[in-house]
């Protein structure tokens, strides 16, 4: 059976440019990066090498950069970080209803030691209001964070308005990125946040490594206690191969940016026109326009996401669902909810993400294999019309 990937907001496969830069770092050069011998030498090259490249392709300078085991630590460390180093200046986060789990989390675990956290709404395209934000900052706000694009609908969140207003209030800003970088460009500098995160396994990079950018200046506490690596901010024997990887992922996505991008909006906006011709009862969730150019997020009514997944998965296509079955029961996504998408629609949701390899081809399978299988949810579907 042909296998057909469009689940790359999920993860993304390991590009092959990459696979390569890492593997002589599985090989030969096996050194310590803390090691002042040759063999350190070569480690440390390679993650100095990985370090400008990451800063490249976000505008930072390299001594901004910090590695981790993803963004899920990026995010915790930052959030937890910054209300660690300024309780006693203020106890107040901003954040919104439609983060990632990654950031949700940690603000829920500080709310528990004594922070209060306002949770943005969002509008019907998952889009916070500036005013909103605006009324909500506080002289005790120690922190905003706000996604740049959600993993869910692909929707964009207006970053540099939102650092604008957080930069006259002396707050810190930091936005969780990993969705938007390698899809559009991305500056730190122009965008003027303070932090922003990074996952390289969702720009064609290896799992299990990710970046921190923290803006000179902006003084957080380290994130692991120990060595003196990372310029003391992140202790432990670095992952020389996955970072090597990291780096080359950031040049390539710098490299390739363009490229994919028309390639992913062309083959997402057939997607999008093929389903709407074959199949009735189609919404798209998300912004139309202010949206990555790779996701397309729709529900298709009276049928349940999970069973569209499922009968995909049959034909060997992975997809994603808004609804996430947990211990038993369905859970509406919580992103969709907060736009205000009614449950019912929100149960029946659907994340195609689309990346650097999906084909032509490829999404004219899915589209002849889609209507029917639709067609036959709906016919045995429980949900009213
Ligand atoms: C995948 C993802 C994360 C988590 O990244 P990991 O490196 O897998 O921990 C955080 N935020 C967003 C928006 C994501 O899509």
């Amino acid at each position: 059976m042909k296998r057909i990937y469009l689940d790359y907001n999920a993860t993304t496969p390991q590009a092959d440019e990459v696979t390569e830069a890492m593997l002589p770092y599985f090989r030969e050069r096996y050194g310590n990066a803390s090691s002042p011998h040759l063999f350190g030498r070569e480690a440390r090259g390679g993650l100095e090498r990985a370090r400008e490249r990451v800063a490249a392709l976000i505008g930072a300078d390299t001594r901004e950069i910090i590695f981790t085991s993803g963004a899920t630590e990026s995010n915790n460390a930052l959030i937890k970080g910054i209300a660690r180093k300024k309780r006693d200046a203020g106890r107040h986060i901003i954040t919104t209803a439609v983060e990632h789990h990654s950031v949700l989390a940690p603000c829920k675990a500080l709310e528990r030691e004594g922070f209060e956290v306002t949770y943005l709404g969002v509008d019907s395209y998952g889009v916070i209001d500036l005013d909103q934000l605006r009324d909500a900052l506080r002289d005790d706000t120690v922190l905003v964070t706000v996604m740049s694009a959600n993993n869910e609908t692909g929707t964009l969140q207006p970053i540099e308005e939102i650092a604008t207003l957080v930069r006259e209030r002396n707050s810190v800003f930091h936005t969780d990125a990993v969705q938007q970088a390698g899809k559009l460009p991305l500056d730190v500098k122009e965008l003027h946040v303070d932090a922003l995160s990074l996952s390289a396994h969702k720009f064609y990079g290896p799992k299990g490594v990710g970046a921190l950018y923290v803006r000179r200046g902006v003084v957080i506490p380290p994130l692991l206690e120990g060595g003196h690596h990372e310029r003391n901010l992140r202790a432990g024997t670095e992952n020389i191969a996955g970072i090597v990887g990291m780096g080359r992922a950031a040049e390539l996505a710098r490299e390739r940016m363009e490229n994919d991008r028309v390639l992913v909006t062309s083959l997402r906006e057939r997607l999008h026109r093929e389903i709407t011709q074959r199949i009735s009862d189609v919404v798209v969730n998300g912004h139309p326009e202010r949206r990555l150019p790779n996701t397309l997020n729709v529900s298709f009514r009276y049928v349940e996401g999970e069973s569209v997944i499922l009968s995909l998965d049959m034909k060997g296509i992975a997809v994603a669902s808004g609804s996430a079955c947990t211990s038993g029961s369905l859970e509406a996504s919580h992103v969709l909810l907060a736009m205000g998408v009614p449950p019912e629609q929100a149960y029946s949701s659907v994340r195609f993400s689309l990346g650097r390899y999906t084909t032509a081809e490829e999404i004219d399978c899915l589209v002849k294999e889609l209507p029917s299988i639709i067609e036959r949810l709906r016919s045995i579907s429980t949900f009213s019309r």
